[in-house]
C-alpha cells in the first residue's frame, strides 16, 4: 500500500511538532516537508531534535506543494494565514487537514464549496482530542433538558483567539439543541466591562488564559435545585495526535468539507 504523503504548516509550534512525531510512528504515513517562513532548505528533524527525516523546512505553502507534491497539508499554524493555505492546498488538488481554529460559519462555506468544486476532501476540527468531542456531544444532549447554560474555556496565555474554536463549536451544537432563551436577570448589568463573558444566542462564553494551562473545558448547566458541570481537561498535545491520524485518513476518501472531528468517528 502506498504510503499517504504528507506536509506540516507550522512545524515547529507546539501542535505541528506533534504532529511531526505522530507521522514519525506511523508506517502509513509519510512527513514529506514543512512548511514555515523560517530554517529554509534546513530538516525539520534536525531543528525540532529529532534527528535528519529527510524533511526540510519550505518557506511557502505553493512551493511545498509543487515541490513535494504531498497528498495531505496538515495546518496548525495561526489564525492569520490557515484560510489562505486552505485555499492553495484546494486549488492544488491537495486535501487540507486543519485544526488551526478562527473560520468564520461564510468560511466554512466557501472552503466547502471550493472543495466540491475541485472534487477532494479537507477537515477542519477545532478540537481533535476524542474526549473533547464526547463533552460537546454530551453537553447538545444534557441542553435539550436544562436550557440555562454557560461555558467556561481555559487556555495557556499564549492563544490568540477567544473564545476557543471549541467553545464556539459547543456553542453551536448548543443552540441547535436548546429551546431559545435569554438567560439571566434582564435588568442585570456589568460593573466591569466584559465580567459577564461574551454573548451567544442568549447565553455566556467565558475565556480564562494563564500560563500552565492546556485545553480545558465546563459547560455548567443550572436548573431548580441542581447543576450538571461536564468538563474535559488536554494535559498534554499528544491528547490531540489519534484525531489528527485519523482525519489524515479520513480525508483520502472524502468530497467537500467535514467540519468537526465527530463527523468521522465510528
Ligand atoms: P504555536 O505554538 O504558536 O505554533 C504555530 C506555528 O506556526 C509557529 O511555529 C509559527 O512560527 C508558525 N507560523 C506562523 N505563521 C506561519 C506561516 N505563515 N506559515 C507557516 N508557519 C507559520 O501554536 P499552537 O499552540 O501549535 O497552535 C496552532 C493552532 O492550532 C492555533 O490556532 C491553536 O488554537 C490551534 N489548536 C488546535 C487544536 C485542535 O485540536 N484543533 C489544539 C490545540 C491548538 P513562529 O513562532 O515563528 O511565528
Amino acid at each position: 500500500m502506498e504510503k499517504i504523503r504528507v506536509a506540516i504548516a507550522g512545524p515547529r509550534g507546539r501542535m505541528g511538532s506533534e504532529a511531526v512525531k505522530m507521522l514519525m510512528k506511523d508506517e502509513t504515513l509519510q512527513f514529506v516537508c514543512g512548511v514555515d517562513p523560517k530554517y529554509n532548505g534546513e530538516d525539520v528533524g534536525d531543528i525540532l531534535g529529532l534527528g535528519a527525516l529527510s524533511a526540510p523546512f519550505v518557506p511557502d505553502v505553493r512551493q511545498a506543494l509543487e515541490t513535494y507534491r504531498p497528498d495531505v497539508l496538515v495546518d496548525f499554524t495561526t489564525p492569520h494565514v490557515v484560510k489562505q493555505n486552505m485555499v492553495t492546498a484546494i486549488e492544488a488538488g491537495v486535501r487540507p487537514v486543519v485544526g488551526t481554529t478562527g473560520f468564520t460559519p461564510e468560511d466554512i462555506e466557501e472552503l466547502d464549496r471550493l472543495c466540491r468544486t475541485q472534487g477532494i476532501g479537507a477537515i477542519i476540527a477545532p478540537n481533535f482530542a476524542i474526549g473533547a468531542v464526547l463533552m460537546m456531544k454530551f453537553a447538545q444532549e444534557a441542553a435539550k433538558y436544562m436550557p440555562h447554560v454557560e461555558i467556561i474555556e481555559q487556555h495557556h496565555d499564549q492563544k490568540l483567539d477567544a473564545p476557543s474554536g471549541t467553545a464556539v463549536k459547543t456553542a453551536e451544537m448548543i443552540q441547535a439543541a436548546r429551546q431559545e432563551l435569554r438567560q439571566g436577570h434582564p435588568e442585570e448589568k456589568e460593573t466591569i466591562e466584559g465580567a459577564r463573558g461574551g454573548y451567544y444566542n442568549g447565553f455566556r462564553i467565558h475565556s480564562v488564559r494563564l500560563p500552565g494551562l492546556v485545553a480545558h473545558q465546563e459547560v455548567i448547566f443550572g436548573a431548580v435545585g441542581q447543576t450538571l458541570t461536564i468538563r474535559h481537561d488536554s494535559i498534554n498535545r499528544e491528547s490531540f495526535m489519534p484525531g489528527v491520524n485519523l482525519a489524515i485518513k479520513k480525508v483520502m476518501e472524502h468530497t467537500g468539507l467535514i467540519y468537526g472531528l465527530e463527523n468521522i468517528m465510528v
